[in-house]
């Protein structure tokens, strides 16, 4: 069975005051509930893990560089995220994609150097309006998969999080149909190249637009393990809700 899994990208906001809801968030969990992860901005991972020391809420980062150290003003290696105790790596989010020119190439090699490094990886896949309104959605999520998905993948260090581009922060999400569809093809995709054995151990998480009233029917749809959320993951009052949907 795949872990279950709530992960919060908090993408470029909040700072150190912020992560006084860790506490406040571990306060609420409910008993043998699903993995809780938190991915703040890199400047706050140190702080992040000793906010979170003493609960079971877990720490990733929001992306790392491929190279191991170097000449990369203003990156951050996979090694220097596991220096600070995070565990987990958010790779190929279409942020990054769109707004940092990351190619599915690229994408897979800071896979390979976050696991090198020890962490998981969280990689994203989704498909914009665009592909959507052509019907192309599962042939560019078969090419995200096929080329940001290093060989060597196991349910311990990779998490595949579906995000439609559509839906991330618009407050528009999926029919539980269309989750199902691509969710389905991921498992069924990961099954080819993985086999059965490790595939139906990897967690498949859902992502755009998550909210505490529409998680409960999302997590109802076959092959949805979890979610990746990112507005609604900055407030106690919102996560919560969320995670204790999926318990
Ligand atoms: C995200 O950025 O990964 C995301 C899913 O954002 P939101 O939940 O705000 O749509």
């Amino acid at each position: 069975m795949p872990r279950k899994i709530a992960a919060g990208n908090w993408k470029m906001n909040g700072t150190a005051a912020s992560l006084a809801m860790l506490r406040d968030l571990a306060a609420n969990l409910p008993d043998a509930g699903p993995d809780v992860l938190i991915c703040p901005p890199a400047p706050l991972l140190f702080r992040a893990v000793d906010a979170a020391a003493g609960t079971s809420i877990l720490i990733g980062a929001q992306d790392c560089h491929a190279a191991a150290s170097g000449a990369y003003t203003g990156d951050i290696s996979a090694a220097q995220i596991a220096d600070t105790g995070a565990t987990y790596v958010i790779l190929g989010h279409s942020e990054r994609r769109e707004g940092h020119n990351e190619r599915n190439r690229d994408v897979r090699a800071k896979i390979e150097a976050a696991w090198a490094a020890g962490l998981a990886a969280i990689l994203c896949l989704g498909e914009s309006l665009e592909d959507r309104e052509a019907d192309n959605t599962l042939d560019i999520i078969a090419g995200q998969l096929a080329g940001s998905l290093p060989n060597g993948a196991t349910p311990e260090n990779t998490v595949i999080a579906y995000e439609p581009i559509w839906a991330i922060g618009t407050g528009k999400v999926p029919t539980l149909a269309q989750i199902v569809d691509v969710h389905d093809f991921l498992r069924a995709e990961l099954t080819d190249r993985l086999g059965a054995t490790t595939a139906d151990d990897i967690s498949l998480l859902y992502g755009g637009s998550v909210k505490p009233d529409n998680a409960a029917l999302i997590f109802e749809a076959r092959n949805v393990d979890g979610a990746l959320v990112g507005g609604a993951s900055l407030k106690v009052a919102d996560f919560a809700p969320i995670i204790h949907a999926l318990a």
